[in-house]
């Protein structure tokens, strides 16, 4: 609960600072659930004091995002170690990673043919590919990784073998809670800014804020955020008690990014054509808050993950 609410305050201040931040608790969270006590003493300590710079996901590769079980990246085991080989995609201060978890196929074909990895920054064969120029959170670097030969001690590697998946989608159940605070924090930042524009700008003699109309829109954006903190706190409830939060992180995630996007749309509408200029933040909202239906799960898949569950009933 504390997280989350941190997460949604600095996700306001800085969408880009939040994002990494998430990455850096996800992987130190899924360290300390599925590592050994040497691992965690090894990487723990480095992430959450600093002294890694950050920690790194490395789930997504080029022709697998959702579909991430699909992976192409391999780790061949030779002698008492394992070799890497392959390309990640898409990931979160790759660049700037101490530690990254890498999942490989290490098995057949197919979610069960995969484990996870804690693969150093700096690894001889570990190659840092171009930083993506993207429409917002521009303060994070997105970034490939291949991996050519990278070797790696059996002792690397987390959790058991070909159970790396589970390990991905725990994690992942984590994460959307995070990033549905993300998006609550950037909505919150474009309702603000709005609300004071509102109250500023003049319009026909008086402030737009005085239309009803300009009203009514800053008032479904008040509620639907508001509606969407709750689901959050709901999902983090129930991971603190220890409680499966499975579909719970799930709707949080699609209602909160959805709703977060919805936001910085009409917080761009209300500043008129002041907000489609970099002169005013909300500008800036826009543009991040739409990642936030795609990555850690797209709304699509969300949407899956609700139904399955509410089909097993
Ligand atoms: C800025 C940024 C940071 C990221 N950081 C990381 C990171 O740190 N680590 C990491 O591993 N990944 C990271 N990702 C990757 C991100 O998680 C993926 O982009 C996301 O999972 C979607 O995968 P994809 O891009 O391959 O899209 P695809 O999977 O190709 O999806 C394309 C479209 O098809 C839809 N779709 C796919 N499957 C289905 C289905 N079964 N039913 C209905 N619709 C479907 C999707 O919802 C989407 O609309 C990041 C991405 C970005 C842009």
């Amino acid at each position: 609960m504390a997280y989350a609410v941190a997460m949604m305050e600095i996700a306001q201040g800085c969408a880009s600072t939040a994002v990494i931040m998430a990455v850096n608790n996800l992987v130190a969270e899924t360290i300390v659930r599925f590592g050994t006590e040497e691992q965690t003493q090894r990487y723990v300590p480095e992430i959450t004091s600093g002294r890694f710079v950050a920690a790194s996901f490395g789930l997504s590769e080029p022709h697998a995002g959702s579909d991430a079980g699909a992976m192409h990246t391999t780790a061949r085991k030779d002698g008492s170690d394992y070799v890497i080989n392959g390309t990640k995609q898409w990931i979160t201060s790759g660049d700037q990673a101490g530690v990254i978890i890498v999942w490989a196929r290490t098995g057949k074909p197919g979610t069960k043919g995969i484990s996870a990895f804690l693969v150093e920054g700096g690894s001889k064969g570990l190659h840092v590919g171009r930083h993506e120029e993207k429409m917002g959170l521009r303060a994070s670097s997105t970034v490939s990784l291949s991996f050519e030969d990278v070797r790696v001690p059996a002792s690397a590697m987390l959790g058991p073998e070909m159970r790396g998946f589970p390990i991905a989608l725990a994690g992942l159940d984590s994460g959307r809670v995070g990033i549905a605070c993300q998006a609550i924090g950037i909505g919150r930042a474009a309702l603000e800014a709005s609300v004071r524009y509102a109250k500023d700008r003049k319009a026909f003699g008086q402030p737009i804020a005085s239309y009803q109309a300009i009203q009514f829109m800053l008032a479904d954006i008040a509620t639907e955020l508001d509606a969407a903190t709750l689901l959050a706190l709901r999902a983090a409830g129930l991971k603190e008690a220890g409680q499966p939060f499975t579909r719970e992180g799930s709707m949080a995630k699609v209602f909160a990014s959805e709703k977060a996007n919805r936001a910085c749309d009409v917080a761009v509408q209300v500043h008129g054509g002041y907000g489609y200029i970099d002169e005013f933040p909300v500008e800036r909202h826009y543009r991040d808050v739409r990642i936030t239906t795609i990555y850690e799960g797209s709304s699509e898949i969300q949407r899956i993950v609700i139904a399955r569950n509410v089909l097993s009933w």
